[in-house]
């Protein structure tokens, strides 16, 4: 039987999408204009009061055209953080790279704002449409597979899909349950992140700095003259700092800031979060695909793990609904190769690229100190190397044509 053969489209597919987080919730909202969407989530699935411990997000552009499409910016917009003015140095060779949005003549290099916003709004929109159904508390046990479909199995449901899409993040059951050979390792480093308060501030300017054994991050958010705080270090300094007194813990941060934040105050706990890299080596089954973090995980460094996840989420619903609107089935294997061709040069340039700064930018010695520092200062200086850079960074590099 030939796998495009029109005879065999069904009228109306069904879509199952495991795992909740902004990467599936989003992907519901696009595809379900191809079919009946199903989310299930071993998660509430419901929208929760905001915490001053939330974790701050970067938002690139290319996210920010996402949200608009599916209708949740205006919701997020409300409580997300422009910012024009980008500092990057390193603490080693004192280098440095400043990115300025007037210089690269755009309004601004993006925001900031916190998951929980985002989950909120995407949650908000769901309720409000009949072709989703959500199923909380739910996890993925088993999955058996027919000849055009793939049937999920869960302690309550029995779900049959025409496309699985597997988004259950770095841990994904349902990538291990359909046996997707995986690269993955832990990363040395940890991260910490908590919230801050400073006495006054360049509200619109992010700050960041390479250190001997990780990155430290300062990210204004929404109210007042706060910043979101993600540091990376091996995990004995950081459970020693987390287990410190507010007030020596923002000390300690006044001092690696170089005197830059005045008058912090520490005022959320400070959470830590193990780091790995996960790679699959497939992204695609027939009738089952991969997103987001269950596809690629990787060092938070640059701010861009979601925002790539949203990008696989555009590419998969923009090969899907081509193919439907040439008749043909989008959930079968050759389809979906489309997804994974373009989606994999993308993925692994990203992951060499943040395995690359996660190196280059801790390494000690100093020949490597030396070519840092040359290399951020001639960066900083030439405006089109850093406009290619923002560029790639905003996600200006994909562009689809993603109206829903
Ligand atoms: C400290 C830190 C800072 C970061 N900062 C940024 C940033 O500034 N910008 C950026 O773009 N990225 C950032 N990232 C990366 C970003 O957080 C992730 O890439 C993104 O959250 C991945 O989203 P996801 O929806 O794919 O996965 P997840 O957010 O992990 O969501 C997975 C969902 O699946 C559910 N689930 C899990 N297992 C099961 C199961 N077995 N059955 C059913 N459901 C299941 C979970 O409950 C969850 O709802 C950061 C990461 C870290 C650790």
């Amino acid at each position: 039987m030939n796998a495009l053969d029109v005879d065999q489209i069904i009228e109306q597919p069904t879509i199952v999408i495991v795992g909740g987080g902004i990467v599936g919730l989003t992907a519901a909202l696009l595809l379900k204009s191809l079919g009946q969407v199903t989310v299930l989530d071993k998660g509430g699935l419901s929208p929760k009061p905001l915490h001053v411990a939330d974790r701050v997000l970067a938002i690139n552009h290319a996210s920010v055209q996402l949200f608009k499409t599916i209708g949740v910016w205006s919701d997020i917009q409300m409580h997300a953080r422009a910012y024009d003015l980008m500092q990057v140095c390193d603490d080693q060779s004192g280098g440095q790279i400043t990115f300025d949005a007037k210089v690269l003549k755009i309004p601004n290099l993006g925001y900031f704002v916190s998951q929980q916003v985002i989950v909120n709004a995407l949650l908000k929109r769901i309720g409000q449409t009949k072709a989703i159904t959500c199923y909380p508390h739910t996890v993925c046990e088993a999955i058996e597979r027919q000849l055009r479909a793939i049937t999920v199995r869960t302690s309550q449901h029995s779900l049959t899909a025409n496309l699985l899409v597997g988004s259950d993040g770095a841990h994904s059951t349902l990538r291990d349950l359909l046996g997707f050979p995986t690269d993955r390792y832990k990363y040395t480093q940890q991260a910490l992140t908590t919230t801050i308060e400073v006495e006054s501030s360049c509200q619109t300017m992010a700050w960041q700095k390479f250190m001997e054994d990780g990155t430290l991050a300062c990210l204004p958010i929404d109210k007042g003259n706060r910043y979101g705080i993600v540091w990376t270090a091996l995990p004995e300094r950081l459970q020693t700092w987390q287990a410190w007194s507010a007030p020596a813990f923002a000390r300690l941060l006044q001092s690696y800031t170089d005197g830059w934040l005045k008058q912090v105050q520490v005022i959320s706990p400070r959470l830590l979060y193990p780091l790995q890299f996960v790679h699959a080596r497939s992204y695609i089954q027939a009738h089952a695909v991969l997103i987001g973090d269950a596809m690629h995980t990787t060092h938070p460094l640059a701010g861009l793990g979601l925002n790539v996840g949203l990008l696989d989420v555009a590419s998969l619903y923009t090969v899907c609904r081509a193919a439907q609107q040439q008749h043909q089935p989008f959930y079968e294997r050759l389809i979906l190769r489309r997804y994974e061709r373009q989606r994999k040069a993308n993925v692994v340039k990203f992951l060499m690229m943040i395995e690359a700064l996660n190196y280059g930018g801790t390494a000690t010695g100093w020949g490597l100190q030396l070519g840092r520092y040359a290399g951020l200062q001639m960066c900083d200086r030439v405006t089109c190397i850093k406009r290619y850079v923002a560029r790639y960074a905003l996600g200006g590099e994909f562009c689809y044509d993603i109206q829903s």
